[in-house]
């Protein structure tokens, strides 16, 4: 598998070393610059696949021979090792749950495979190498339990002091190993800040192998098609082969929508894809005036969206314009993607009435899909058959939503967090200034 960088087409380099990097050194982003379409049989007999065969057909596909089969497969089953399952609610809507992996969160699938991925390219290695992460929330928890553990490499994760929910600071303080939560008195602005200041820092580079676990690496986008595939499946189980999913994508950095539009290339049947966003409606409105305007991100209920400045939608244009030539980006991407914005009381209103005709408890991220599939059949897809990707479970958010639910529904911890609540707190407290960082780092 070869991928080159959107800044330069001639840059291409090995997916050992697009995952070790990260980011290409020109500041573009990896692309594979062959997406290969999987044979017709693979899509007849999906029926008979899990979702772990289906992971492994993919990569496999993907990656053309780069790692090989014996090794890919237990990639692959050690990563996907929990279930993606599609809830049909009624006949135009059902609703792929995607967090029952560790974090809660559908960004368990991208942190686990990338991984082993990095510990399979990182093998034989003397030195240690070090993944820098900064969270609002999230992402730390997915990366943390997905690196837990892993030879050869040590997890340090930034996140902003009493800024994260219990249960988020639970999952990054608490496993211990190789890793290591960071506690910074100050925001995630500035926890952002201190990484890629370290990543420029020339004693670190001097010393430590660093490298950064965020959405931007290509090793997370591969896996988040798996559970397209996975949907389709399901999919045709429930209305036969003949229709195509509608697939709503609830976005922040637009990560799950690339890789449900790599999917659709490697031949995945797909009627279209909606991006579903909070106010912070950057790409929705592009999709309707054509103009590409980022902005500082607004602080909303479904937090892990609140972003100004998608990094994939980079990605997303580059996907649209080696496409079909005619016509401009803007064009093209409109005729696969529809956009649509919601405020956090029209969300909360959402996830209440969901609640209540169908005791079904939407986190409020997955609410703002729900209510871009209601809004996309009304306007544009009467017969439309809507896949809402669900991608956190709803106790990840309950407390900023207390009281949001029917009749005082309340979402259950699910058994497989165990203990986590009642396990201990140990972080390293500091302050919001690069020089602390480096001294633990060096130290
Ligand atoms: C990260 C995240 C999103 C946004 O995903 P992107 O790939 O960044 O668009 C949506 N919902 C939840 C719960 C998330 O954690």
């Amino acid at each position: 598998m070869e991928l080159y960088s959107t800044n330069n087409r001639t840059n291409t380099v090995s997916l050992r070393e697009a995952v070790l990097r990260g980011l290409p050194p020109d500041n573009g982003l990896y692309m594979p610059t062959v997406i290969p379409i999987l044979r017709t049989s693979f899509f007849d007999s999906i029926e008979h696949f899990d979702i772990q065969q289906l992971a492994f057909e993919v990569t496999k596909t993907l990656l053309s021979g780069e790692i090989d089969d014996h090794d890919l497969k237990n990639i692959v089953e050690d990563s996907i090792n929990f279930p993606a399952p599609l809830v049909e609610i009624n006949q135009e809507l059902s609703v792929l749950e995607l967090f029952h992996g560790p974090s809660l969160a559908f960004k368990d699938f991208g942190a686990r495979f990338m991984a082993r991925l990095m510990g399979y390219y990182n093998r034989g290695e003397e030195e240690e190498l070090v993944i820098l992460v900064a969270t609002s929330g999230d992402t730390g928890g997915a990366v943390a339990a997905g690196f837990y553990d892993t030879p050869g490499v040590q997890v340090v994760i930034l996140y902003p002091s009493g800024k994260v929910s219990d249960l988020q600071e639970k999952q990054l303080t608490t496993l211990g190993k190789n890793i290591t939560a960071l506690e910074v008195m100050g925001t995630f602005d500035d926890c952002q800040k201190m990484v890629k200041t370290a990543f420029l820092d020339a004693d670190l580079r001097r010393t430590r192998r660093l490298t950064s676990a965020n959405s931007i690496n290509i090793a997370r986008l591969i896996p988040q098609m798996f559970y397209y595939f996975e949907g389709y499946r399901q999919f045709v189980k429930i209305f036969g082969g003949e229709l195509k999913p509608v697939f709503v994508v609830p976005s922040g950095n637009f990560g799950n929508l690339t890789a449900g539009i790599l999917a659709s290339r490697m031949g995945l049947p797909t009627e279209r894809f909606v991006a579903a966003t909070n106010v912070n409606d950057v790409v929705p409105s592009y999709l309707s005036s054509g103009f590409y305007r980022t902005r500082v991100s607004k602080r909303t209920l479904s937090n892990a969206m609140d972003v100004g400045a998608p990094s994939n939608f980079r990605r997303m244009e580059e996907l649209f314009s080696a496409d079909e030539g005619d016509g401009s980006t803007w064009n093209i991407m409109k005729k696969y993607i529809s956009g649509y914005a919601f405020d956090d009381e029209t969300t909360k209103r959402m996830m209440h009435e969901f609640s209540r005709e169908y005791g079904y408890l939407l986190d409020p991220h997955t609410a703002v899909g729900v209510l871009a599939a209601k809004k996309c059949r009304e306007i544009e897809l009467q017969d439309g058959k809507f896949v809402v990707l669900s991608t956190a479970h709803p106790i990840k958010f309950a407390s900023e939503v207390d009281g949001v639910y029917f009749n005082g529904q309340q979402p259950m911890l699910p058994e497989s967090v165990g203990d986590l609540l009642s396990r201990k707190k140990i972080s390293h407290k500091i302050g919001a200034v690069f020089s602390e960082l480096k001294a633990f780092l060096l130290g």
